[in-house]
């Protein structure tokens, strides 16, 4: 080794040894003609310092260092006058008087500074010289919680019987509702692998294969526009267990992520224990969305009652076709400008809603665009309904539920982020339950799985298939956290038959889910028990515990918001030769 210690090791107890670090010049300090270094590597900072008199190479060596060399520094540990003492280093106390000093290797000028984590820099620099960032301590910590939370995972799975089984990369289609990257052979031409958008299929063949509890730290692959959440390739902690129901994957998984809370992120608080759990109606009637944060109120009250008589015309000819009228009351919000109101009138818009009525309450009486249609009588109502008091300010959306529980559940997050009402040090975990079994999709006027395709139906629903699909209601659960969906799982159809009436609803033919999942149907016969699982994913997870805004700073080297990797400049054209063993034209 090229050290004997750790820059983040040494102590008071270390004091008066001879030892050797090794690691990044991390800065400098001249304070009265004494130079002070600071070294670091991934374990801590070490203060080093020089004695002219005694070991003048040495200190002439150090002088000659510059930001990020990377150099080797042999020494004695001795202690800091105590008035020197840094409580903020864990190596404080002590210094390291340089013996000797070995350059192992130059740095040319870095594009950003990497000792503070105060810098903005432009997310693109950073990226592109990715593993600089690295370096930068916050960069190092979410690396680290990352790992511990993984660490965690392993295992506490592995106490409770779980196996980890890897699974391939390169496979067959896995639908999981986005596009598939595709991966051209050589050898079969025209034919491609599917990178699986999630180890759904395979997972559920290892429970045929009478695995009874797997998971796996698994890499997921959906070709799709990329966000703030969203990456083409993200990390699951995909889990599927055998002879279960229900409650018994959800209590695993609360177990999990309860018992981990305090080890890898015990400044976060659970916001209750046991989690609540919603039905999917529930959850869009109170906050509008299926992934609520339930660490503040606001919910959404359904007002359409109050306004039966009401003549102003928004509302009226709402109610006469069939619409709601609901509304949310942001505390404290009366004294918006006019040119807030109007942004969050454009945001309503842009979600699809007709407009936004605001009611501000104010000392001298109602204000906002409702302020003129609606009634004192009316007022008094909402108050008793929603609490609203003096002060606040309502705002009402008129129009199908669809559109209203959008907007009122976008517009929800955007008072709690502009009135500071959610807690960061809080996780709000949470179960969504009940979801709907199939989604109408109007676009190809068709059904869509409300999940994937594997998932079961209520066995008491399955009459519904030919009289009403929107009725029915599916195994599956999502966890969410803090507004964001965390995972999704379901109980599984184990049997032939119903897979098939499944596949048949979504409009995929036999024949087409022989040619596309043959396998899982063969595999289904011969003795596929009873079983259900989740995936959690990983990056959110993190990035709710880093406290970060999205999750390419808790992932090593993420693509950027387009989706390219910049540091490597990926995607990038394959030379000639490569296309042509692939049998592959461009066209454009
Ligand atoms: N494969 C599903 C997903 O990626 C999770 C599951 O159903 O277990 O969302």
């Amino acid at each position: 080794m090229y050290k004997t210690h750790t820059c983040g090791e040494l102590r008071a107890s270390h004091a008066g040894g001879t030892v050797t670090l090794a690691g990044w010049v991390h800065n400098f300090r001249t304070f009265g003609g004494v130079v002070f270094l600071v070294l670091r590597d991934r374990f801590g900072i070490t203060q080093i310092v020089t004695n002219p008199e005694k070991f003048p190479l040495a200190a002439t060596s150090i002088e000659g260092l510059k930001n990020e060399w990377v150099v080797q520094v042999t020494g004695m540990v001795r202690m800091r006058p105590v008035d020197q003492f840094n409580p903020k280093m864990p190596t404080g106390e002590i210094e390291l008087e340089a013996h000797e000093v070995v350059v192992l290797n130059q740095a040319k000028a870095l594009p950003f500074v990497v000792s503070r984590d105060d810098e903005e820099v432009d997310e693109n620099l950073r990226l592109k010289y990715r593993y600089l960032d690295l370096r930068r301590e916050r960069m190092k910590r979410n690396l680290i919680l990352r790992h511990e939370v993984v660490l965690f995972m392993r295992k506490y799975l592995s106490d409770r019987g779980f196996i980890e089984v890897e699974t391939p990369m390169m496979f067959k289609t896995t639908p999981e509702g986005a596009r598939d990257y595709l991966v051209p052979s050589r050898i079969f031409p025209g034919q491609f692998y599917a990178l699986p958008q999630s180890p759904q299929q395979l997972k559920q063949l290892l429970m045929v294969a009478g695995v009874e509890r797997y998971f796996q730290i698994a890499r997921c692959f959906r070709d799709e526009d990329s966000r703030g959440d969203r990456q083409p390739e993200f990390t699951q902690l995909d889990l599927e267990m055998s002879f279960v129901h229900r409650d018994d994957i959800l209590e695993m998984v609360e177990g999990l992520f309860t018992s981990m809370l305090p080890e890898v992120a015990p400044n976060k608080k659970l916001l209750a224990s046991p989690w609540p759990r919603l039905t999917y109606n529930e959850s869009i009637e109170r906050f509008g969305t299926d992934k609520p944060d339930l660490r503040f109120g606001m919910e959404l009250y359904n007002v359409s009652v109050i306004f039966k008589r009401s003549e102003f015309v928004v509302f009226k000819s709402t109610l006469e076709s069939g619409g709601i009228i609901k509304c949310i009351v942001a505390p404290g919000g009366a004294g918006y400008t006019r040119k807030q109101l109007d942004d969050l009138t454009a945001t309503a818009k842009e979600l699809g809603a007709n407009g936004l009525i605001t009611l501000a309450l104010t000392a001298e009486g109602p204000k906002g665009s409702g302020a003129k249609f609606i009634t004192e009588k009316e007022i008094a109502a909402l108050s008793k309904i929603t609490g609203a008091a003096n002060g606040d300010l309502i705002l009402f959306v008129a129009d199908s539920p669809k559109i209203v529980h959008k907007v009122l559940g976008v517009l929800r997050n955007w008072f709690r982020d502009a009135l500071k009402l959610a807690d960061p040090n809080v996780m709000a975990f949470a179960f969504i339950l009940d979801f709907p079994m199939f989604e109408w999709n109007e676009e190809f006027k068709k059904w869509d799985a409300a999940h994937h395709p594997f998932t079961m139906p209520r066995l008491e629903h399955l009459v519904r298939f030919e009289t009403d699909p929107s009725t029915i209601l599916s195994e599956a659960y999502d966890m969410v956290c803090n507004g964001y969906e965390m995972a999704s799982g379901s109980i599984r159809i184990h049997e032939r038959e119903i897979q098939s009436k499944v596949f048949k609803l979504l409009g995929i033919e036999e024949e087409e889910a022989q040619f596309k999942f043959g396998h899982m149907l063969e595999a289904f016969e011969f003795g596929a028990p009873p079983h259900g699982g989740i995936a959690p994913g990983i990056d959110r997870l993190v990035m709710l515990l880093a406290d970060e805004p999205n999750i390419r700073e808790v992932i090593a080297f993420p693509k950027n918001q387009t989706g390219r990797d910049v540091m490597a400049d990926a995607p990038s054209y394959p030379d000639a030769r490569q296309l042509k063993e692939l049998h592959i034209k461009i066209t454009e």
